[in-house]
């Protein structure tokens, strides 16, 4: 195994800072153990240390999108806490965790090595509720965007078939005729459909 660039170690100016690697291997088979020789990114002091920790383990993870859920597993030390509502990022995407399975039953928290289940949401994704007016009736559309991404009245959202103008926005506490919100902040967004003028 390669050895890291830099790792996180105790400073005893500087306290947990990283340390360039200056030198150094990387052994061991049920702990990772690191000999080499660093450097504090801070003060600049140079030492060598023999640091031990435990290999990390895969635990299983169920992560729901949307109608789906897909099985996968992530990374943890086994001595790592994990709890419900914890945030994790898995490749481009973000999780909270909605549930932790412990022997069968369901906990709050737990030690990664105990976890024999883990239940995930994505949160990097959320779906705005959309109510669009096609004249005589209203029909529900849901948008998918990133938490942060904002929408505002008078805008044009792209529906696949359709194109709607967004005319009010409802969030937990208030609805707006103007301006613009975040995705995760809206309630539901109410708008018309936009007749295309195609010239010929
Ligand atoms: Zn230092």
């Amino acid at each position: 195994m390669a050895a890291p660039s830099a790792l996180v170690l105790h400073c005893d100016t500087c306290g947990d800072v990283p340390h360039r690697v200056l030198r150094g291997k990387v052994t061991g088979k049920d702990e990772i153990i690191f000999e080499g020789v660093v450097r504090c990114s801070k003060c600049g002091q140079v030492r060598s240390v023999v640091t031990r920790e435990p290999r990390p383990i895969q635990v299983r993870v169920i992560v729901s999108f949307l109608e789906s859920s897909e099985r996968t597993s992530l990374e943890f030390s086994p001595e790592e806490e994990i709890g419900v509502g914890q945030e994790i990022e898995l490749g481009d995407s973000r999780l909270r965790i909605t549930s932790i399975e412990v022997k069968g039953r369901r906990m709050d928290g737990a030690l990664a090595k105990e976890v024999s289940t883990l239940w995930a949401k994505r949160t990097d994704r959320v779906r705005v509720k959309f109510s669009v007016n096609k004249g005589n009736r209203t029909v529900p559309h849901e948008v998918l965007a990133t938490p942060d991404e904002e929408f505002e009245v008078g805008e044009i959202v792209d529906l696949g078939r359709d194109r709607a103008v967004v005319h009010h926005i409802r969030t937990p506490h208030r609805t707006l005729h103007e301006g613009r919100v975040r995705a995760d902040e809206i309630v539901r967004m109410y708008g018309r459909v936009v007749r295309e003028r195609t010239s010929r």
